[in-house]
């Protein structure tokens, strides 16, 4: 009786998560039709990324609940300027993917503003927004396919200059070379296997190639090893190269290096500074850091 009633229980399981997922799908589809300021498939021209006055973005005093007897965003306050490296760190529950969320406007602030360029993002259109922001997931997936199809998945027309300098900056190069028939190499469910790290940095070739303003990258070593971390982490500075860039991390030593790291708690952000300032500054930052064993200059303590 034991085992078909655990498989039972299971099953229910399943299904509540399933119920939770299609229910923040159908919100997203119900997202209100709007015209578009700029088509979404709009790219930046080749060359310098923009460098303006205002940051690529900015948050200002940005408070949000999704059920309105609990807040979870309670004062955020950072910006991201053009061509700069901007973590997210914080305790689990601090409300980080939130704030992806609203950046990307799957919801709205209650109070305060998400400013993009300069330019408030309630006085824009979603899909404007959108359309110069790329997002790259803790997850992810390769479709069967080659290895181009994965990388020009977004933006097939892109020439092979294009696609050579994404896979330089994603530090591809290696699995080309390596993959027999290299670009034309079919990867995927029944093609050529490749590691977590390897799939990371696919997905960040393939959002690079779109040329966004502003990259999002969601926990992007949470399931990597530490030598696929290591690997992913130089690649970020030469991506901050290119545009603004957003990472919210666990790992503290996948941003160690990042030009500015921002700590937030139960949905305020409660320092901010480089890795160095913030373990002399932020009692909280000294904690994560200690809990992961990482000391001054960023190397991991032996175990
Ligand atoms: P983690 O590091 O564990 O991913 P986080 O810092 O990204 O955490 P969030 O995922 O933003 O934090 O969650 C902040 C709070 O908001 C949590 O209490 C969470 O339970 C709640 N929350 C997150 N998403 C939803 C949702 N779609 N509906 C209701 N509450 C949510």
């Amino acid at each position: 009786l034991v085992l078909p009633l655990s498989s039972v229980f299971h099953a229910v399981g399943l299904v509540q998560r399933g119920m939770g997922a299609y229910q923040r799908i159908d919100e997203a589809l119900r997202l209100p039709v709007e015209p578009t300021g700029l088509p979404a498939s709009a790219r930046r021209p080749a060359g310098p990324p923009v460098t303006g006055e205002h940051p690529a973005l900015a948050l200002h005093d940005v408070h949000f609940a999704y059920d309105p007897r609990r807040p979870v965003l309670r004062g955020v306050t950072f910006a991201v300027p053009h061509r700069r490296f901007v973590a997210l760190v914080g305790p689990s529950g601090a409300g980080k993917s939130t704030v992806f969320a609203l950046v990307a406007r799957f919801y709205e602030p209650d109070a305060g503003a998400v400013v993009f360029d300069g330019r408030p993002a309630a006085e824009l259109t979603r899909a404007a927004c959108r359309g110069g922001i790329a997002v790259v997931h803790q997850n992810s997936h390769v479709v069967h396919g080659t290895l181009r199809d994965n990388i020009a998945y977004a933006v097939p027309e892109a020439t092979e200059e294009e696609l050579r300098r994404v896979i330089e900056l994603a530090r591809l190069e290696e699995v080309v070379d390596r993959l027999p028939g290299g670009l034309s190499a079919v990867v995927g469910e029944r093609g050529s296997t490749l590691s977590g790290g390897e799939r990371q940095r696919i997905a960040l070739a393939r959002a690079l190639l779109v040329r966004p303003s502003l990259l999002l990258l969601d926990e992007p070593t949470s399931h990597l090893d530490s030598i696929n971390e290591s690997a992913l982490t130089t690649v970020l500075k030469d991506v901050a190269q290119e545009c603004a860039l957003l990472v919210i991390a666990h790992r503290l030593s996948t941003v160690q290096h990042a030009d500015r790291i921002v700590v937030m708690r139960d949905g305020r952000t409660v320092a901010a500074g480089c890795h160095e300032e913030l373990l002399t500054r932020s009692a909280l930052y000294r904690e994560l850091a200690a809990s992961q064993m990482l000391r001054s200059g960023g190397d991991a303590v032996p175990g």
